[in-house]
């Protein structure tokens, strides 16, 4: 008789094993699915180890039902990684293992947009270029970040590499944030590899996507191109793995497992003795300081290819602006219409409304721990960090410029359609974001080309555009609210705004020399701006290092974010309050370990649940995913809430 021990998707335990009838022994093999009683249930089992011998124990076993698979849909690496995630994301393996293999379930990686670069080969490389390949091909190590502003061809030295690795037998995982499969896409990929790609995009179905795996597992492609999901393929003999737009947060999964594509890359490249190359023009801070400290070789790309250049920034402060587009911007937009050229308008939605700040001179009040702004809270009129819990009272007088004039700020956005319709009548207006799309991909890639052939003169959207797309025909950029990134209540406010703002100048001049970008803004002086503004990358670097630096956020610290969610605020209160007391009893007076105080999350309410919060710090990772798990061990919520775990979280909203 064969036993059979398999992975369930399900929260607890590790394995269980299972007797295989007689009739499907030579069927049955690691790297299986089959169909397994579970209580009253049928489910998935992945078969991890099959055996003759009888466990002990002395329990019932029960016998799987059916063998799913002709193949093995997983591999011992991928079993391996599942165990890593295990440990690293707090979710079982079964269930770490399921997130892994293409099923029904579709992932929902939309926004933003990007367009992958072209895949035709190059014939002649800048120096630049030449000096990042032959960097790459004669340095002694494995980890490279292509540190290149946009459009300085980081593409090509990608896919040089990749043929590199390829002609020695290799195979290649190319990573994007997202990506929209296009017929000049597919033809220049297939052009250039041969049949040996598989692209993994959103609209293949699982056994589509099963499929370009088991390719991608026998070793009949060279190079799979896929999003953040795609880190988990098969290979039969991987060697490099890139990962461009490293900086980007839908590298990181929002359900559980939690992970970070650069995370798993990292570690499965490591343990696979492959190379890993990643490359953005605005780095993760994390990943800046790990160049830094010459953890990863920096590779400069400070070019553009074409002859676009960096474009003018002018910033246009609205404190006391009663209107959405300026004055000013609306003397260029009317401008740039006679010109006959275009006008990207740009509103950042990524909004948070309960911000407190100074109507005056514009100053926002932090919390004096996380330096994250305070939210007002109408309710007792005080003032909360929802990052460490510190509250005070409302303060009354700006402690910048000594005015009354303290506002909770909320920035409308509705109307700024109708405001630039009411302004360009005669202009061909249109707008794009998050609802536009949902109704129909097909309707914004309409309005997508519509407005690169020149059909549409104003085109309004949100951080969708921002980023990875080309339009050479806009000449104007405005950015109709900066601030209101740089108000959400996240240590990461500033980075987020910085890369926002740096990415959507890159939209004006990345083929002209005469473009403009206007940010409008109630705090023109804040760094991210006026470094966006100076295009003075090393500068924000060095600013937003020194703060966190200063308050042991990222990169100087690790975090795990425990969130409790449920329907009824004053049990989720408590538990959180129980999760926090239980923390702070294992952690005694461990200075290494920190534990914030439970508090609402920024986002207090979705979706009816309630959620509260509490986050543990560290500098040492082990020694913090140890105590998490301690903590978690001995915390249990009930049926009625949920508990998420997220390490090393990109939001704490
Ligand atoms: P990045 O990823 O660094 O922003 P891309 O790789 O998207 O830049 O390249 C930008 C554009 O420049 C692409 O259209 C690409 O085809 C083109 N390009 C890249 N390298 C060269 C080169 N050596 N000569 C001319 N054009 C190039
Ligand atoms: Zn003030
Ligand atoms: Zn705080």
């Amino acid at each position: 008789m064969l036993y059979a021990e398999v992975l369930l998707a399900v929260p607890v335990g590790e394995s269980w094993t299972y007797s295989v009838p007689d009739a499907q022994a030579s069927a049955i093999a690691f790297g299986k699915r089959v169909i397994v009683p579970f209580g009253k249930r049928k489910m998935t089992g992945y078969v991890i180890l099959v055996s003759d011998q009888k466990p002990e124990g002395g329990y019932e076993i029960r016998s799987i039902d059916r063998i799913v698979d002709k193949e093995p849909v997983f591999t011992p690496e991928q079993l391996r990684i599942a165990k890593w995630m295990h440990k690293m994301y707090f979710t079982a393996t079964g269930i770490c293992l399921s997130a892994m293999i293409p099923s029904g379930k579709r992932e929902s990686e939309m926004d933003p947009f990007f367009e992958p670069a072209s895949f035709r080969a190059i014939e002649h490389l800048s120096s630049s270029q030449e000096n990042a390949l032959r960097e790459i091909r004669e340095g002694s190590s494995r980890v490279y970040y292509l540190f290149g502003i946009t459009g300085s061809g980081k593409s090509e030295v990608y896919l040089r590499r990749a043929e590199d690795v390829i002609s020695q037998g290799g195979q290649v995982l190319y990573m994007v944030p997202e990506i929209t499969l296009t017929e000049q896409l597919s033809d220049e990929v297939y052009e250039r590899f041969g049949g040996r790609v598989a692209i993994i995009h959103s609209n293949l179905t699982p056994s589509q996507r099963l499929k370009a795996w088991n390719e991608a597992a026998k070793g009949d492609v060279d190079l799979v191109i896929g999003a953040r999901s795609s880190v988990f393929a098969p290979f039969r003999n991987l060697k490099l793995i890139i990962l461009d737009e490293e900086h980007e947060t839908s590298y990181k999964a929002d359900n559980a497992p939690r992970y970070h594509a650069r995370q798993v890359a990292q570690y499965r490249a490591s343990e696979l003795g492959a190379e890993f190359i990643m490359g953005s023009a605005t780095p993760s801070m994390e990943a800046w300081k790990m160049m830094m400290e010459h953890q990863i070789h920096r590779i400069d790309l400070p070019e553009r290819v074409g002859n676009g250049k960096y474009p003018k920034i002018r910033v246009v402060n609205t404190l006391g602006s009663k209107r959405n587009i300026t004055a000013e911007l609306e003397k260029e937009i009317r401008r740039t219409l006679e010109e006959k050229k275009t006008v990207l308008l740009f509103l950042n939605r990524r909004g948070y409304t309960y911000g407190y700040s100074c109507s005056v001179c514009g100053h926002v009040i932090t919390c004096p721990n996380c330096s994250v702004s305070m939210t007002y809270h109408k309710k007792d009129n005080r003032l909360y960090c929802h990052t460490c819990g510190y509250n005070m009272p409302a303060v009354r007088v700006c402690p910048e410029c000594g005015s009354y004039d303290l506002v909770p700020r909320g920035f409308g956005t509705e109307n700024i359609e109708e405001e630039a319709r009411a302004l360009f009548p005669s202009a061909r207006i249109a707008r794009l974001d998050a609802d536009a799309v949902s109704s129909s991909k097909d309707e914004m890639h309409r309005i997508l080309q519509a407005f690169r052939n020149g059909d549409i003169d104003i085109l309004l959207g949100t951080q969708m555009i921002a980023k990875g797309l080309n339009f050479p025909l806009v000449s104007l950029v405005g950015v109709l609210n900066a601030d209101s990134s740089l108000m959400i209540p996240d240590f990461r406010a500033s980075e987020r705004t910085f890369d926002l703002l740096h990415q959507v100048a890159g939209r004006a001049g990345r083929y002209r020399d005469d473009g403009l970008v206007i940010i409008q803004t109630t705090q023109p002086f804040s760094p991210a701006v006026s470094a966006a503004a100076d295009n003075d990358l090393e500068g924000f670097y060095r600013k937003e290092m020194k703060l966190r630096k200063e308050t042991l956020f990222p990169p100087f610290s690790r975090l795990i974010d425990i969130t409790i969610r449920g329907k009824n605020e004053d049990m989720v209160r408590e538990k959180a309050e129980e999760l926090e007391n239980i923390a702070v009893s294992i952690a005694g007076d461990d200075e290494d370990l920190e534990i914030f105080s439970a508090t609402p999350c920024p986002i207090e309410r979705k979706a009816l649940y309630y959620r509260y919060h509490v986050l543990l710090r560290s500098g040492n990772i082990a020694r913090l995913l140890y105590f998490a798990s301690l903590v978690i061990s001995r915390f249990s919520v009930p049926s009625s809430m949920y508990m998420e775990i997220d390490t090393d979280p990109v939001s704490l909203m």
